[in-house]
């Protein structure tokens, strides 16, 4: 038998207000949207993974976020000592997932390599497009860890403990990863930003920030060829992840 684990969702800022659009890639231009910030927790089988550490008090403070609350300090309500954790995957490098890695100075964490090489060091990374979404803290951060055992880059589909696999999925960024895990309901999928909201896979309509179009819309075939059923594939900033799930503390409701 495979291990199973259970999800949360962690809402730390939110609710942001944008155009439609930022949900609805080139439509909904007069609509607007709620969306939330969250990181998540993979836990069972005595492990605790962290997908994505959100953003630092410092960074958050400058970015005036709303309804911001430290990651580290809503994961003591579920008995997460975020310095005691030992894995973090991250989904991408955009600073709304990574710039709190330092949140977590004992953990291993887990980043594609493509990724990882684009964002700290190819020079394409620091043209204005790309530049706002990588700060040069977490930067600095990111690459303290180059070379030690606490930074994990992966190639491609990867498992990280049986029942919990990174999975290639790019098209947001240059090479995002889903998290694939064995739950009670079979197969669950943390997409993060493969998709903003849940109506971005129902719709097949990507979100914003496109690095790649083609490689987006195969992402979300994978995506869906993967999980045991659509509503267990998770977007990255949805409020109903908050909203419309049993809520376990303050800001943390279980996903599955
Ligand atoms: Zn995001």
């Amino acid at each position: 038998m495979i291990n199973e684990y259970k999800i949360y969702a962690i809402k730390y800022a939110g609710p942001l207000t944008s155009s439609g659009s930022t949900i609805m890639w080139n439509k909904d231009w007069e609509k607007v949207a709620n969306r939330n910030y969250y990181i998540w927790c993979i836990m069972g089988c005595g492990e605790t993974i962290i997908v994505d550490t959100g953003v630092a008090p410092p960074l958050a403070k400058k970015l005036k976020l709303t309804g911001y609350i430290n990651p580290v300090e809503i994961l003591s309500r579920i008995d997460v000592k975020a310095n005691e954790v030992q894995r973090v995957i991250l989904s991408h490098l955009h600073f709304d997932h990574s710039n709190g890695a330092c949140l977590f100075p004992n953990a291993i964490f887990y980043i594609q390599e493509e990724e990882y090489r684009f964002w700290l060091k190819d020079r394409m990374a620091s043209r204005p497009p790309f530049k706002s979404y990588l700060d040069e803290v977490s930067k600095t951060y990111l690459r303290s860890l180059d070379g030690t055992d606490r930074l994990s880059l992966l190639k491609g589909d990867q498992p990280v403990i049986p029942g919990v696999e990174c999975l290639l999925a790019a098209g947001h960024s240059i090479a995002n990863q889903a998290v694939a895990v064995n739950t009670n309901k079979g197969t669950a999928i943390l997409g993060s930003d493969c998709a903003h909201f849940f109506r971005n896979y129902q719709e097949d309509w990507p979100s914003i920030f496109i690095i790649d179009l083609v490689e987006w819309m195969k992402t979300y075939d994978k995506l869906r060829a993967k999980v045991s059923s659509i509503d267990l594939l998770f977007p990255g900033h949805d409020p109903i992840m908050t909203d419309a799930y049993p809520k376990i503390a303050e800001g943390i409701t279980r996903l599955v």
